[in-house]
């Protein structure tokens, strides 16, 4: 059953937060300003054969919303109509789950996009998606794969049991069909802290689980992006009933670290909802913040070359992607 779509009443504007003060680096608000949109970010809906702990999308087996078939015409239209978009990222829940998703990705590499998939390794072992790896590699997808560490204690802490053993063969199936041997197909993986602490360094951690899991496994990936928990949805959640939500948040604000500005990944993207809303990026479209004022809010004739040097709304939550080395799509910015 498909969820109903629901009427929407995007949240106000929101008051100057303490992140926007960061980055004028005064007391005044400071303003985050997109460059050209180059990525065409979409999320198809919540559905998802996991619910890991720290998800930002709340996705789960029992969410029933899926993008309908006028806004996935929308977005591929949009991708048509505006080369200067030169990647379709993909993302959900699990995004192979949805009906059209391969026909997302058949279209966007037919007009010669990149397309990069979200994939958490374990859908490959849902019905009907054994030949994932092969559809992957055909179409040249980039898959950026969920592992949030390389033990399997700490990736079956957050993700459920079993996830790791389940996971490492995903990994395996990628490999045999090429992917992960520095041939052009490339294998990215994502590793998040499991807890409320910011990530390591992302090359010392590269480093370490290319040594772990090539000795261990004999799985080869060609890099390792880490991406710093976001305190929103279930992970906000978690951080509450912990106790350590605003020793997280003092966390990532002591961190705050203006050289990541420049890299954040709103300035290049935007990102759509399975309702078909245009959002800055993945996260405030969770927090059900559209665009600014003024700006489109629907996917459906969407121009995107309108949205290029436009405000973007910020938040506190916007701290998880400033801390440290930074945080964004593509893992560390500074
Ligand atoms: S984190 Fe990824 S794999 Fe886990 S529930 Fe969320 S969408 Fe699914
Ligand atoms: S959460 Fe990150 S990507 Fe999204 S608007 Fe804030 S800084 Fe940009």
């Amino acid at each position: 059953m498909t969820a109903a779509i629901p009427l929407r009443v995007l949240r106000e504007e929101p008051a100057p937060s303490r992140f926007a003060r960061r980055l004028s680096g005064g007391d005044r608000p400071g303003e985050l300003r997109a460059g050209t949109v180059r990525t065409l970010q979409v999320n198809v809906g919540k559905r998802c054969n996991q619910a890991c702990r720290h998800c930002h999308v709340d996705a789960s087996p029992l969410r029933t919303e899926v993008m309908a078939d006028d806004v996935v015409d929308a977005c591929l239209d949009v991708l048509a109509r505006h080369p200067e978009l030169t990647t379709l990222d993909i993302t959900g829940g699990a995004p192979e789950l949805h009906p059209r998703f391969r026909e997302m990705v058949a279209r966007a590499h037919a007009l010669g996009r990149a397309v990069l998939v979200r994939h958490n390794l374990t859908v490959q072992f849902e019905p009907g998606q054994a030949d994932l790896p092969e559809f992957f590699a055909a179409h040249g997808c980039e898959v950026v794969c969920s592992l949030p560490h390389y033990t399997a204690e700490a990736t079956d802490r957050q993700r459920g049991r079993g996830v790791y053993e389940k996971s490492l063969a995903g990994l395996r199936r990628l490999n045999e069909v090429g992917y992960g041997r520095g041939d052009g197909l490339v294998l990215t993986l994502v590793a998040n802290p499991v807890g409320a602490f910011l990530p390591p360094k992302q090359e010392d951690l590269e480093r370490d689980t290319r040594a772990y899991l090539a000795e261990q496994h004999a799985i080869g990936f060609d890099r390792l992006i880490t991406i710093t928990n976001m305190p929103i949805a279930r992970f906000e959640e978690w951080l509450r009933r912990a106790g350590l939500h605003d020793e997280y948040m003092d966390r990532l604000e002591a961190a705050y670290n203006p050289a990541t500005v420049d890299g954040l990944m709103c300035r290049s993207l935007v990102s759509v909802d399975w309702t078909g809303h245009v959002h800055d990026c993945d996260f405030n479209q969770m927090l059900e913040m559209g665009l600014a004022h003024g700006l489109p809010q629907r996917v459906h004739g969407l121009d995107v070359r309108a949205l290029a040097g436009r405000e973007i709304l910020t938040g506190d939550h916007c701290f998880g992607c400033t801390a440290g080395a930074g945080s964004s799509c593509g893992g560390a910015i500074a």
